[in-house]
């Protein structure tokens, strides 16, 4: 046993092991996490921290699912991984089915990815393609809004917010696709959508898609916007011969109230990428859906073949265990507790407007937002957080909170009082 005391396997983390977007020279500390059961996290110390981020959306059922955990082991005692070369299975097979089944009905076809950024490359691959194989071959670049996310490989990137997405520094590599001003919800009806009207005008013949995250804006920013801007530009869309992919990666599987945020503007994509809850949090699986006439596009010049093609594609656990978590979503009261937690939010975090250092307060289905007016030092904050016994991770202006959805009220009302107390006292040390 190389590791004898928690403070060894900690330092050599430390010295050896990247985190999300850290220094190695200069970490963060980190809190060592001995298991974690429904909606808490047992520190090594013994602490339990009640999670307010659902292992970022994805853990919409808590941890250690009795459901999901028989699910597992069950798929384990015949196969773990095949090939998906030439080779199918059930698991892979009954996920389709369902997510088919779930999803608007033009979106027929399924291909399962391994991670969230994969089905984002995979929807701009097939969106390439679609016009390429028409004799379009002009049409390769994409148009996305500002404060955008879609994951961290390049293809990516190279659509998320150009600021936050780090374009100046990859530069070099990155793709240069069509920006337009971030869709907002204002009063008066402006939503910014004649920027994205004018683009299309302008490059139509260069544009292969528009991506964008459907009504929010998740990593860029926690930005909501309203369902008229996604109706607009369903039919400038059509009306310009550009593809509609939406990023439900963040959205997706109830998050915001509905089964897809999507249903909420009643439009249907031609390309709709999921991931993040699609396996309750175990594993890490993708899938990247369409609809027949984008199929029938890339087939078009009579090869047909879509160009992707990952080692663990449909990985038979990971199937089966997202198998399982669709199941126990729909058949859980999932509509009415998103409801319960939106309600909560409402009521409890609408006390932080009157803290001088907030600049907005915003709930959206079981998403809550603080944001200040100033970048939080999250180091500070995150361990106050942990004192509070509570798992918030806060980033750059942004207090926020996506609890699992069977998190009870009590437990909420921890991760909503823990957030006040902290901001207050910083409004207080700000003074
Ligand atoms: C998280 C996220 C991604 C990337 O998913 P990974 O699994 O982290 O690669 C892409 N798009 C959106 C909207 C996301 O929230």
């Amino acid at each position: 046993m190389p590791f004898q005391k928690i403070s060894d396997w900690l330092e050599y983390d430390k010295n050896h092991l990247w985190h999300p977007y850290t220094s190695m020279t200069d970490p963060l500390p980190t809190y060592p996490v001995e298991s974690a059961h429904g909606v808490r996290l047992k520190l090594a110390d013994g602490r339990e921290l009640i999670d307010g981020m659902s292992s970022w959306w994805a853990a919409i059922h808590g941890y250690n699912h009795p459901v999901l955990n028989a699910a597992l082991e069950q798929q384990i005692q015949s196969m773990s991984h095949v090939m998906f070369g030439g080779l199918t299975h059930l698991p892979a097979v009954t996920l389709a089915e369902k997510l088919v089944n779930l999803t608007a009905k033009p979106l027929q076809h399924v291909f399962l990815a391994d991670s969230g950024s994969v089905a984002v490359e995979v929807a701009i691959k097939m969106a390439i393609q679609y016009w390429y194989a028409q004799g379009k071959t002009k049409k390769q670049k994409l148009l996305t809004v500002r404060g955008g996310y879609h994951g961290d490989t390049l293809g990516g990137m190279s659509v998320c917010d150009p600021v936050n997405g780090m374009h100046t520094m990859f530069q070099g590599v990155l793709p240069r696709h069509f920006f337009v001003p971030q869709p907002i919800c204002s009063d008066d009806g402006e939503n910014n959508i004649e920027a994205m009207e004018k683009q299309l005008q302008q490059h139509q013949s260069e544009i292969a898609a528009v991506i964008i995250e459907p009504l929010v804006q998740g990593a860029g920013g926690m930005h909501f916007y309203c369902r008229e801007y996604l109706q607009q530009l369903r039919v400038l869309c059509d009306k310009y011969d550009v593809l509609l992919i939406l990023d439900e990666i963040a959205t997706g599987f109830g998050r915001t109230g509905t089964l897809f945020a999507y249903e909420q503007a009643d439009i249907v994509p031609d390309i709709l990428c999921l991931g993040k809850a699609l396996t309750g949090g175990y594993l890490t699986l993708a899938a990247t859906m369409t609809t027949a006439k984008v199929v029938q596009g890339i087939s078009a010049d009579g090869s047909g073949v879509l160009m992707h093609g990952p080692t663990f594609m449909a990985n038979p656990l990971a199937c089966q265990v997202a198998n399982a978590s669709i199941d126990l979503l729909l058949s859980s009261p999932w509509k009415a507790a998103i409801e319960q937690i939106e309600k909560q939010l409402q009521e409890e975090l609408s006390i932080c407007q009157e803290l001088t250092i907030v600049r907005d307060v915003r709930v959206k289905g079981a998403i809550g937002v603080v944001e200040l007016k100033e970048a939080v030092d999250m180091k500070t904050m995150q361990a106050d957080f942990v004192a509070q016994g509570v798992w918030i991770r806060p980033f750059n202006k942004l207090v926020y909170i996506m609890p699992p959805y069977i998190i009870k009220q009590g437990e909420l009302t921890k991760l909503t009082q823990a957030i006040y107390k902290i901001l207050k006292r910083l409004t207080l040390n700000a003074n």
